[in-house]
């Protein structure tokens, strides 16, 4: 069957609901049982009831959950209220004290943030490493290391990590692997069937596609699930019904919307590649992205998240560019119908040290591209770097 086919149809039961096609919404907190034997034979582990109360299950979360476990082939999906609570969810469900995390340097912010300080204060220590030295992280490995973090690509300078190499490795050594797979979405990229233990998400992005909830969702091995699935009831972060209704919704059209995006996203990085005022356009779809090929071997397609650097032309020039565009919003997310443009150094401002390590700049920006029409957002950009070139000193 065909994922579009599958998304379609795969684990919803119309007939258990009177026939309606789209499923109802469980606003329950808690699944009564129907008697003092069923709950007898549920605490003694003999035959578990599927619902029992929210914070462990709901059935119109698990429609969710189902879906994107068969999408990735994992063996189970839970489905958390944001993103950071699946990768927080991931963390603590696989570490204690004394153990050494190796992570990506270009990570998502929050997840940077959370390994320096929430869980250096439990006692976990953690290496960043560069995305190039991810063929072969021998050097990096302590005795110690429980966990390798990747994010490729990478959501602010798109950098590419070998799943392949650091699957074989991990598995040598018995060091487990996570991914943060948000650009990919779960049609792009399937980080289990190139070895890695747990793919996560921020479906606040792609999959809600709507800009109107926040999502997190953690898929993976039956083996890597099993402490995953412990402590997400213990956690208490479970994706509320409503929000769950919505991502099934957003689901739903992710095929149709992720084309859209991907081919828009494309025709704007070449045409800006050609632009005088643009120095470098950084898209793993692009052939001369330095990991393309690797990118390609990996990841079958590629969604509408960018970045790019303007020829510097001043502090004036830059509020100036920002604040003629007309059809790109101002702000962080991505992922939705809507276009977006954020300055990406501003994601670092805290960071200097960081911020030059990565080689960015203040004249970075990075776009997520929308559903509006590409033509549209050509001329909106057109327009905007005239003012740019106009109100900016001579480079
Ligand atoms: C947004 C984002 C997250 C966090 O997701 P939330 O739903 O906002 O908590 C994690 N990783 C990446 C790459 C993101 O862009």
């Amino acid at each position: 069957m065909h994922e579009s086919t599958a998304i379609a149809h795969l684990f919803e039961e119309p007939q258990e609901q009177h026939g309606a096609v789209n499923p109802p919404v469980y606003h329950a907190s808690l699944f009564a049982f129907p008697d003092y034997e069923t709950w007898k034979a549920h605490v003694a582990g003999q035959q578990s009831r599927p619902y029992v109360y929210h914070r462990g299950s709901n059935p119109t979360v698990r429609i969710l959950e189902e879906k994107i476990a068969h999408l990735e082939h994992g063996a189970d999906c839970v489905a958390t209220a944001s993103g950071m609570a699946a990768i927080n969810l991931v963390l603590s469900a696989l570490l204690q004290t004394g153990d050494h995390v190796l992570c990506v340097d270009t990570v998502y912010g929050p997840t940077r943030s959370a390994l320096q300080s929430l869980y250096r204060r439990f006692g976990v220590e953690t290496t960043f490493f560069p995305a190039e030295a991810s063929q072969d992280l021998r050097p990096y490995l302590q005795d110690n290391t429980r966990l390798i973090f990747l994010e490729s690509p990478s959501s602010g300078l798109f950098q590419i990590q070998d799943l392949r190499a650091v699957a074989a490795l991990a598995r040598e050594r018995g060091i487990w692997t996570a991914i943060d797979n948000t650009w990919a979405t779960p049609l792009y990229q399937k980080p289990l069937n190139l070895g890695l233990d747990l793919s996560v998400h921020s479906g606040t992005k792609y999959i809600a596609g709507h800009s109107d909830l926040l999502l997190g969702l953690v898929v993976g091995t039956q083996e890597a699930m099993r402490p995953v699935r412990r402590v997400y009831t213990l956690l208490g972060a479970s994706l509320a019904p409503d929000d769950a209704y919505l991502a099934l919704r957003g689901l739903r059209s992710l095929p149709i919307r992720l084309r859209q995006h991907e081919t828009s996203a494309l025709r704007i990085a070449r045409w800006l590649q050609e632009h005088p005022e643009v120095v470098e356009v950084l898209h793993p779809g692009l052939e001369s992205h330095p990991h393309h090929a690797l990118h390609r071997s990996q990841c079958m397609g590629d969604s509408g998240l960018f970045s790019f650097r303007l020829r510097p032309r001043g502090e004036a020039a830059r509020a100036a560019f920002v604040n003629s565009l007309r059809l790109f919003h101002l702000g962080y997310s991505w992922g939705g119908f809507e276009s977006l443009l954020s300055p990406l150094a501003f994601s670092y401002y805290g960071n200097h040290e960081l911020r030059r390590q990565l080689g960015l700049t203040d004249d970075h920006y990075r776009v997520s591209i929308g559903l509006e029409d590409p033509e549209d957002l050509l001329q909106d950009l057109a327009q905007a770097l005239e003012i740019y070139r106009r109100s900016g000193e001579a480079p």
